[in-house]
């Protein structure tokens, strides 16, 4: 075994949004952040287009927050959670502000604030246009770069967490430089994403792999409603790397028609709002369509001056050999954003946190109110690096265990097992869900688990840190999709982003919030 000397106060896993605040709030507990990727800027976080929702405006409050929150998560989010992010939203905006963070202003000087769907006040701040993400990575990354209690490693892959008498110990990690070595800490906090790549079609970047909620099951944690996938409705149906390039709502919002190939409109068919109706009824609408036999596309034309509203959108299609001027774009529906993860409101053991998309706070409730995660990644960075940096107990003796590579396969058919996993779970597990169709999903899954096991073997002596990482988050996301499909199993209702053609209805079994005067 080998063993990093340094002993650190607390380690972050993860460089995005959630990683990089907490490590800010750490004071001056010596902090070393980890990503798997080879820079800092990884992750989710900083391809966020719209924004981060705060009600900082005079017409605005936490309660108004609170209740679109509750309403947008179909009643099922939790109320102190939600109660909890809403009121941190100001304050976390102060923080961000006084590392000068570059939020768009109005002319007097002013925050300029968006409104979004479902919220019922402007409140999305936002950098850059739709660069928000970017600007806010870059903010945290260079105040973080300042302070001299923090240390770095990139191209490290976090395998496991190693816990003794239910307190944490430390990690095991797969280096770049080291290959598996030990890193001890009495705290680690685990801000690794989302998992959409578990799914054939997302937004989500190649290192989106569900990571935290692996390692999770395997340390006997509770996952929770990993089964609330969002999908977003437009993502452009052309592959460009290993993720879809996200066509914003405001898109439709200027006029843009979702049509057939012949150029046919059909939203109508599905809802009176037609395009603006809300995102899980636009995914379903579109789903139906495709399984009509249909190609789907987005129809740019009827937006004025696009290229100077859109530029991002624009350049990306012309990129890709698209005229968004002169042809129909083609789209599919992507997954998006969990809204599960790792359950923090269980008790966890001493010195773990967790923080970001990997977790489960509870604030999203069955369908997150946009712009609602990046406020998230914020308020809870810093509250759960607060509680773990509370929590204190002995480093024992530790006997930890690596995974084993000498089962490892080639890396061609990784790749061949990874696509054939991502198409199990976006056909069966996907926008709209039935019994059969996800036991289907998972006797795939269990078959595609037994055809890893008794592929051959890599015969070469040259693995690379690549090579390694994809067999790890492969076997991350077979254990993953497998928890995630047995989940949608279990939920037997439709609500939000779960939608079971079986069960159509809300069941009161997973209400957990009324607000006087609305119906659920
Ligand atoms: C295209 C797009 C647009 C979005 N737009 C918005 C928006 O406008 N507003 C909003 O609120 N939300 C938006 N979201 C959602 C939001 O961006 C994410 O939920 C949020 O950024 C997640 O941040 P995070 O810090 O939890 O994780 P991430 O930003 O995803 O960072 C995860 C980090 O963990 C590292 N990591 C993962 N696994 C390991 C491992 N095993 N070992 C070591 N390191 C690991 C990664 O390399 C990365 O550094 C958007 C998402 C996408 C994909």
């Amino acid at each position: 075994m080998v063993v990093e000397n340094t002993i650190y106060d607390l380690i972050i896993v993860g460089s995005g949004a959630a990683g990089l605040t907490a490590a800010l709030e750490s004071g001056n507990k010596s902090v070393l952040i980890i990503t798997k990727t080879s820079s800092f800027s990884s992750g989710s976080s900083p391809l966020a287009q719209g924004g981060i929702a705060a009600s900082v405006g005079s017409d605005d409050s936490a309660s108004l927050h609170y209740n679109d929150t509750i309403k947008a998560g179909v009643y099922s989010g939790r109320s102190d959670q939600i109660s909890f992010l809403t009121k941190m939203g100001v304050p976390a905006i102060e923080n961000l502000l006084k590392i000068n963070m570059a939020f768009d202003k109005t002319g007097s000087g002013q925050l300029d604030r968006n409104r979004e769907g479902a919220h019922s006040r402007r409140r999305v701040l936002k950098a850059g246009g739709d660069s928000t993400g970017r600007i806010l990575v870059k903010t945290l990354y260079e105040e973080a770069l300042k302070r001299k209690n923090i240390s770095w490693k990139h191209s490290v892959f976090v395998c496991d967490l190693i816990i003794e008498n239910n307190s944490v110990q430390g990690i095991t990690v797969y280096s770049d430089n080291d290959g598996f070595i030990t890193i001890r800490s009495k705290r680690v906090l685990l801000a690794t994403g989302g998992l959409g790549q578990l799914f054939g079609h997302t937004t989500n970047p190649v290192e989106a792999t569900g990571d935290s909620m692996a390692i999770a099951l395997r340390a006997n944690l509770k996952l929770k409603e990993i089964e609330m996938v969002q999908f977003h409705p437009t993502a452009l149906n052309v592959k460009s790397g290993d993720s879809l390039m996200l066509l914003t709502e405001a898109l439709r919002g200027d006029g843009a028609l979702l049509v057939r190939g012949d150029g046919t409109p059909f939203m109508g068919k599905y809802s009176p709002l037609k395009e603006l109706a809300p995102r899980d009824v636009v995914s379903r609408a579109i789903w139906n369509e495709m399984k009509l036999g249909h190609e789907i596309f987005i129809d740019l034309k009827p937006i004025d001056d696009l290229g100077n509203k859109f530029p991002t959108v624009s350049s990306f299609c012309l990129r890709v050999g698209l005229n968004p001027n002169r042809e129909l774009i083609p789209i599919t529906p992507a997954v998006h954003y969990v809204m599960g993860g790792v359950d923090i409101n269980r008790e966890l053991p001493s010195g773990l946190g967790v923080a970001g998309e990997a977790s489960y706070t509870g604030v999203h409730g069955a369908n997150r109110l946009a712009s609602n995660s990046l406020l998230e990644c914020l308020v809870y960075g810093k509250s759960e690096v607060e509680r773990v940096l509370s929590e204190d107990h002995e480093l024992v003796d530790i006997d930890p265990k690596y995974p084993d590579l000498s089962r490892i396969l080639d890396l061609v058919d990784i790749d061949l097992y990874r696509s054939k996993l991502q198409g199990i779970m976006y056909n069966n597990c996907g926008i709209i869900r039935n019994e059969s169709s996800l036991l289907e999903g998972e006797t795939q899954l269990i078959e595609l688990k037994k055809m890893i096991i008794n592929s051959p073997i890599y015969s070469g002596n040259n693995l690379t840190y690549r090579h390694v990482v994809k067999w790890l988050e492969l076997n991350n996301m077979v254990s993953l999709g497998l928890s995630l499909i047995g989940s949608a199993i279990y939920r037997k209702e439709s609500r939000g982003a779960h939608y079971r053609e079986d069960y159509p209805n809300t069941s009161i079994r997973w209400d957990r919030i009324k607000i006087e005067g609305d119906s659920v």
